[in-house]
Order: structure tokens, then C-alpha cells, then sequence
């Protein structure tokens, strides 16, 4: 690998790019222009990294590749186009969004070509009921959009500025998970899929053909252009309510989950955590925070709930702004916060289970300094379990413990496809036949399973 810019001599442990990598560069250069593509080793450092800091055991494993080169292709038929030159080298190609992502699934562990999808970003079609967006656009352009038409999306990740392309491929849920379950259930309408082959074109997938793509990190096809399903925009309100004790909090975070029209999120924390979050006066200092978006016909019976648990509502704010900030306060963020508040503290796991509620004070038992983030999901909540990090085998040893309480996890401090990965591995059979699409990241079919990825439901 090098760091070839021209008129610099190689950095010191960096190896000069092969013929295949000095090929490929001249012909993205002649298809998208000389700002289509960057050699520079800062752009191709910043195009290396994703959000998997947010792991302690990944982050002491960093850097974990680099890219050779980076493609910035301006639309969906370039994206085809630059895959197809790559496939024609035999380099491997990680697909880029934001690269938000928060376990090394947007590393290049192989190097080659980074294909960074953010200015094939265009809203290309509203409809009725359905969104049609190219990979790089961001989730908040198409909440937006899909407001000026009275719609809304179904689900949109707390990284609300992250891409489609890269919500499908590495998301899972967030704000409207409640009622709609996460990005495989029914969210994708159609995409339009590059596949690994050197005369790549965008294939076009619908339904059940399209799902094979969700989840899986762009190891069996990239998205270049996605069709989402849209509903009728709802009148939200954002709550801010508080209590003394975190189980209050908890008592009514399930009830008001279950209110009718079905709230778009609930989350709630511990008083600590609460207090890692940006400062706002709707969070008060040493009180156990909730926080809701809520269709409007639900806030008073919401607060009624909330006055019976012995906590109050410090507000209800209305906007698209106030709601966002909520969603941006959900999910991995109190985590990223708590980070921020105590550098180098702590890690955290993925929970599942009404055991959260249940048995709260057993699941703080589970590891030092545990702290639990809470969300009501459809079914059962769902949380990020925060706790003091050690060692990884700490963190392992946790896992046990959690399915004792009957509380299902899924380990946030591996990289590889574990969402139906003998689906992935039997499509990409054919559509990625060199495995250059995303290196790394499907395990072949018969490996030890990652005896710390193991997902209990
Ligand atoms: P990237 O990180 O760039 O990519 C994610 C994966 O998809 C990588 O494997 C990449 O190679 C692949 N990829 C990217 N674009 C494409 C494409 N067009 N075609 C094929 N493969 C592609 N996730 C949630 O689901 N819900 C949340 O609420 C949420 N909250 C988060 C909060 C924090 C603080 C952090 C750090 C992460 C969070 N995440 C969450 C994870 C991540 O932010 C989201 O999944 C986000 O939507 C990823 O989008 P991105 O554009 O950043 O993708």
C-alpha cells in the first residue's frame, strides 16, 4: 500500500501501489474528473474510519485498514460504473456512507478502493406512499422531503444526518421502530444493486429480492438508488418528563409505548447518563430523564402517565427540530455521551427483553458501573447497557450472566455479517464471485462462529 501523492516521497511504511491500483486510478480519474477521485492519504485515512470508537475493544485494534484510493462518484450510474473499472482490476471495494456505523463494518480491511456514496445524493421521486432516494442521500434530506409532500418515513436512525444507503446496509431501527420493527421489515420497496461482476450495471430488485440486501454491509451488492415506504405525516410532540428514581421512569416506559396512535420513540436513562447529554433545561440535573416524540392526541394521556408514576413533564416541544433532537438523543448516543462525559470509561452492550424492566437491578449487577439506556420497542424493549471497561473477556463474560436474566444481547464489538450471513454468503455467490465487494466482513460458510458475536433474542 502507498501513499502515492505525486509530488510527495512515499510516507515510511507504506508501500507503493501495485500496477492494478495505478490502472484503476487513471480510469476513475478519466470517468468522474480529478475531484472523482483522491490518492491524498488524508482523504483516504478519513475514508478508513467509521464510528467504531465507540467500542473500546475494537478502538484498541485501530487502524484496521486502509484505503488505497477513494472514488466519490456523483450519481447512481457512476456508482455501477466505478465498481465495475474496480471488478476490472481485482481491487476490492468498501461502500461508504457517513461512515457513522459503529463496529468497523465500513473499514476497508483489504485496502483498495473506498467508494464514498455521499454526492450521489439526489431525492429523486416522492410518490404516494414511497421515496425514491440515491444511496448518499441523508435521512433527515428524506424526512424532509417526504414532509413537504404531508408524508413521513417509517424509521430513521439517531445518526439522523447517516445515509439510506448505509441505514439499509448497517442500521437497524430507530425513531418509528416502534411500530414498524426495524429496516428489514418491510421499509424497502426497491433498490437499484451494483453488483461485483466486470460489466456491473444497476440491477433493479423488488420485494422479497430487495430484503436480500438489507443488513448485510455491502457484501453482496452496493446500493446505488433505494425506494423506501412513506405513511401520512403525523402532528409529533416532543415530551420531556423526569423522575427521582429510574424505576419510575421505567414503570410507565412500556405503557406509554403502547399508547394509540403509537409514539415514534420513548427512551429513558439514568439520572448519570441523563447528565452526560447536552445540557437542556427539560433534562434537570440528578433526575431520571424520559423523553418521548408522541402523536399529538397522546401527550395528555402520556402525562397522566407519567404524573401517576410520580414524575413530571418538564415540556412538550412541537417542530420538526424539537422532534430530531429527541430522535439524536436515542438509541447509541447517550452512549456516545457518556463517552465523552468519562474519556476512556466505559463500553457498552446491546440488550434486549422486558427483563430490562423486570429485573433491572439484577441487570446493573451484571457488570461494574452498569447503566442501563432504555427504548420501548415493538414487543419488547430494547436498551444499550453501559458498563466500566476492562478487559474484552469482562465484557464476554457478561453475556452469560445476561441470558441468565433472560435478558437477550447482541455484541457491538465485531464487524461481521451476523444478520442471516448463509443468505448473504449464498447471494453473494453469484453476485460477488471475487469477494471484493466489502472484504472481510462475511465469514465463509463453515467458520467458527465469533464466539463473541453470539445474538440471543
Ligand atoms: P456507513 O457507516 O458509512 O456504512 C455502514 C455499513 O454499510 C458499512 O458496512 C458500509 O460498508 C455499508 N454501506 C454504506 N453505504 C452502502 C451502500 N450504498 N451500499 C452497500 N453498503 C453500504 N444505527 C441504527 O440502525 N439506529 C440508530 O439509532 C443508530 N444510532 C447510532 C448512534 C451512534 C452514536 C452511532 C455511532 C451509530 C448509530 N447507529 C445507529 C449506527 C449507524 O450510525 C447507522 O446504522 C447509520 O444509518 C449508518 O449510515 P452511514 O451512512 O453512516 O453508513
Amino acid at each position: 500500500m502507498s501513499s502515492p501523492t505525486t509530488s510527495q516521497a512515499p510516507t515510511p511504511g507504506l508501500a507503493a501501489p501495485t500496477p492494478a491500483l495505478t490502472a484503476l486510478e487513471s480510469e476513475l480519474r478519466a470517468l468522474l474528473g480529478e475531484r472523482g477521485v483522491s490518492v491524498e492519504l488524508a482523504a483516504r485515512e478519513r475514508a478508513s474510519l467509521d464510528g467504531s470508537r465507540l467500542s473500546p475493544v475494537i478502538g484498541e485494534q485501530l487502524p484496521l485498514g486502509l484505503a488505497d484510493l477513494v472514488a466519490y462518484p456523483a450519481d447512481a450510474e457512476q456508482v455501477a460504473v466505478v465498481v465495475a473499472a474496480a471488478v476490472r482490476h481485482h481491487v476490492p471495494v468498501t461502500p461508504r456512507g457517513k461512515g457513522t456505523g459503529n463496529y468497523g463494518q465500513a473499514i476497508p480491511m483489504s485496502g483498495g478502493l473506498v467508494l464514498d456514496l455521499t454526492r450521489a445524493r439526489a431525492v429523486v421521486e416522492v410518490g404516494d406512499g414511497w421515496m425514491t432516494a440515491e444511496a448518499g442521500a441523508t435521512m433527515i434530506a428524506l424526512e424532509q422531503a417526504a414532509a413537504r409532500t404531508g408524508q413521513q418515513l417509517l424509521m430513521y436512525p439517531s445518526t439522523a444526518q447517516s445515509t439510506i444507503g448505509g441505514f439499509l446496509s448497517g442500521g437497524s431501527g430507530g425513531t418509528g421502530s416502534i411500530r414498524h420493527g426495524s429496516n428489514s421489515d418491510g421499509f424497502v420497496v426497491a433498490l437499484d444493486v451494483v453488483h461485483g461482476l466486470p460489466d456491473a450495471q444497476l440491477v433493479h430488485v423488488e420485494g422479497e429480492t430487495a430484503q436480500l440486501y438489507v443488513h448485510n454491509y455491502g457484501t453482496a451488492g452496493v446500493i446505488a438508488r433505494a425506494t423506501v415506504r412513506l405513511e401520512p405525516l403525523q402532528e409529533w410532540r416532543a415530551l420531556y418528563a423526569s423522575f427521582d428514581d429510574f424505576h419510575d421512569a421505567l414503570s410507565v416506559l412500556r405503557e406509554i409505548g403502547d399508547l394509540e396512535p403509537t409514539p415514534r420513540l420513548v427512551s429513558a436513562d439514568l439520572p448519570t447518563l441523563a447528565q452526560a447529554l447536552p445540557p437542556d433545561r427539560a433534562i434537570p440535573t440528578g433526575r431520571a430523564s424520559l423523553r418521548a416524540i408522541l402523536d399529538l392526541a397522546t401527550v395528555e394521556a402520556a402525562t397522566a402517565l407519567v404524573d401517576g408514576a410520580g414524575g413530571r413533564v418538564d415540556d412538550v416541544r412541537a417542530g420538526a427540530q424539537a422532534t430530531t433532537k429527541v430522535s439524536m438523543l436515542s438509541y447509541n448516543h447517550p452512549i456516545e455521551w457518556l463517552q465523552k462525559a468519562f474519556p476512556g470509561t466505559y463500553f457498552h452492550v446491546e440488550v434486549s427483553g422486558d427483563a430490562l424492566v423486570d429485573r433491572i437491578d439484577e441487570v446493573h449487577q451484571v457488570y461494574e458501573g452498569a447503566m442501563l439506556h432504555i427504548e420501548a420497542q415493538k414487543g419488547r424493549p430494547i436498551g444499550m447497557l453501559a458498563g466500566v471497561y476492562s478487559t474484552p473477556g469482562e465484557v464476554w463474560a457478561g453475556f452469560d450472566r445476561l441470558t441468565a436474566l433472560g435478558v437477550g444481547y447482541h455484541n457491538p464489538h465485531q464487524w461481521f455479517v451476523d444478520f442471516q450471513p448463509e443468505r448473504t454468503r449464498a447471494l453473494a455467490l453469484t453476485t460477488d464471485p471475487e469477494g471484493l465487494l466489502n472484504p472481510g466482513k462475511l465469514q465463509p460458510a463453515g467458520a467458527t462462529a465469533v464466539a463473541t458475536g453470539a445474538k440471543v433474542s
